[in-house]
């Protein structure tokens, strides 16, 4: 692929290091292209961030053809940036596409995007420890009509924002309360798919959680309210005695990266995972008993989120002793070791952006 690189004429303002926060700060150039019926995928291009144009009638703005990815590249200690298991994002990326009926990208021009915005924006990756570039691709309809049907044109963006380590102060175990009323997403919907909609079903639920004083919801199934999916932006995991345990992905959850490589990487260790559904009755049951010894989320913004209390109809269940299990913490360590370059790469994540 050919793709054309126009390089800004007014660089952006720097954010100050240790400064960054996530995704307010965003570096100097995009990746777009279009697709039409007629020409499919063309003009890819890197031109300087900036406004796109769009008809308010564009579908995208009425009937929510949208979908997104979010991965980061990391600055080694021996300087080089690699991008982590983007080939990963990128086969996400095309069946997101076809949940919501568009184009896929095709995954290797996907992947060479990234790696090419990434090595032009190269200056904007960080060297703090934790800190990253994350990478925002984006497909969105952009044919003006009003009628409901699937877009005939189409834009595939990927923007970048420096964003700062989500433990510049050390873990913060978080209160997440489990949902028992409002629905994010229901088999056979688009739960699965990394869709903008199911972010704006999930707004109200959060927001009354975090006027509770919890951190995100944990959401349980859209049928019975009995069994646990996933948490906010993040997939769950549970250690109850000696099983590892995540809700075996039925088609309400997002398929996560994170939760890939914690699976991949529990196991080279002997640590078996258990992929099935787990019920609130049993992990009521398991802390009761005093055997719910650890509960996480995963994700690319955080790697490893330990939990703290469980807010269940209205009381909290407090989680070991409230602190950073042993599990969580070593899963941490490895991951964002592996992305920073200090533990071997073993499972071949990275990806070098071009030189
Ligand atoms: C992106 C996302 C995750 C985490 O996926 P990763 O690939 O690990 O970043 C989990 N749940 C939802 C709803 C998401 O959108």
């Amino acid at each position: 692929m050919n793709i054309e690189v126009v390089r800004t004429t007014s660089p952006r303002p720097r954010p100050e290091p240790g400064k960054l926060g996530f995704g307010v700060h965003f570096s100097d150039h995009m990746f777009v292209m279009e697709y039409t019926t007629e020409n499919g995928w063309h003009s890819p291009r890197i031109e300087a961030y900036g406004p796109i144009q769009m008809e308010p009638g564009a579908s995208v703005l009425h009937y929510a053809q949208a979908i997104f990815e979010g991965l980061k590249a990391f600055r080694g200690a021996d300087e080089r940036v690699n991008l982590f298991r983007p080939q990963q994002h990128a086969a996400r990326f095309h069946r997101s596409a076809e949940r919501l009926c568009m184009p896929p990208v095709p995954e290797d021009v996907f992947v060479e995007a990234c790696r090419k915005l990434v090595s032009v924006d190269e200056s904007w990756v960080p060297s703090e420890d934790g800190a990253a570039l994350y990478l925002r691709p984006l497909t969105i309809a952009t044919e003006s009509f009003l009628g409901v049907r699937p877009s005939a044109a189409y834009k595939f963006i990927i923007m970048t924002c420096p964003v700062g380590a989500y433990y510049a102060e050390g873990f913060n175990p978080v209160r997440i309360r489990v949902e028992r009323e409002r629905v994010r997403a229901v088999r056979g919907g688009v739960g699965d798919a990394k869709t903008a909609g199911n972010y704006a079903a999930s707004l109200r639920a959060a927001k009354e959680a975090k006027a509770d004083g919890y951190a995100q919801v944990l959401w349980t199934d859209a049928a019975t309210h009995s069994f646990v999916e996933e948490v906010g932006t993040m997939n769950v995991f549970f250690k109850i005695g000696d099983e590892v345990i995540t809700p075996s992905l039925d088609g309400a959850i997002l398929p996560g990266i994170t939760r890939r490589s914690v699976i991949e990487l529990l196991e080279s260790r002997g640590t078996t995972v258990t992929e099935r559904r787990v019920s609130l009755d049993e992990i009521v049951k398991a802390h009761t008993d005093g055997r719910l010894e650890e509960a996480f989320g995963t994700g690319t913004a955080a790697v490893v989120s330990p939990i703290k209390a469980l807010g269940v109809d209205g009381k909290d269940l407090t989680i070991g002793d409230g602190g950073v299990g042993p599990m969580a913490q070593s899963l941490f360590d490895e991951i964002a070791g592996i992305q920073r370059g200090t533990r071997e790469d073993r499972f071949h994540w990275l990806v070098p952006a071009e030189g």
